[in-house]
């Protein structure tokens, strides 16, 4: 099914070269939130996104699981977790940990079903890393482009807080399901060694 394939690789480059936060990403805070941040409107605005994504909250089964080992190892509380159906995306909202002190991460299910637990793990600790780092964001607008330092820095705290082995196997695993086309996690499982 050459289309198919297709498909998929497109869309699995989309992995991780794009979309994983939701929200704009500029500011950074030493200390608490903002003046301005209006958590009632937050609140909507990610129940808006989550609504017009189509994903639903999930409270059991394998990402669930995996992301609650994650959220253990970092000393965080679990973060709510949503698939998303026919999606190999995956995501965190941000500014969502500054409204309950947990966070959003939306998995796309085909990733769930595709990674085994182990890369699963990695693919989770990386999102849980981002989660982790953003104090602050100012609020809920769309996806934007992760640059290469950044997603190198959420690797290695990833790798330093699971081990490298998770983080390993996530990156190989989105090699192999692009055949080695995806430059952008050859270059970070080069910089993981
Ligand atoms: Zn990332």
């Amino acid at each position: 099914m050459p289309v198919l394939r297709l498909v998929a690789k497109k869309m699995l480059g989309g992995v991780i070269l794009f979309g994983a936060i939701v929200a704009s990403h500029d500011t950074a805070w030493a200390s608490g939130l903002p003046s301005d941040f209006n958590v009632r409107a937050q609140t909507a605005c990610e129940a808006k996104i989550l609504n017009e994504m189509e994903a639903r909250e999930v409270f059991s089964g394998k990402a669930y699981d995996v992301l609650s080992e994650v959220a253990r190892a970092y000393g965080r509380p679990i973060p709510h977790i949503y698939l998303l159906p026919d999606s190999w995306n995956m995501a965190y909202l941000a500014a969502s940990a500054a409204v309950d002190g947990r966070g959003k991460i939306v998995v796309g299910r085909r990733a769930a079903v595709l990674f085994d637990r182990i890369a699963l793990k990695g693919f989770l600790g990386h999102e849980m890393a981002h989660l982790v780092r953003d104090n602050a964001a100012l609020g809920c607008k769309d996806y934007i482009v992760r640059d290469p330092e950044m997603e190198a820095d959420a690797d290695a705290l990833a790798a330093r807080t699971l081990g490298t082995q998770p983080v390993k196997a996530f990156l190989e695993r989105v090699l192999a399901l692009t055949e080695g086309q995806n430059f952008d996690a050859k270059r970070r499982l080069a910089m993981l060694q």
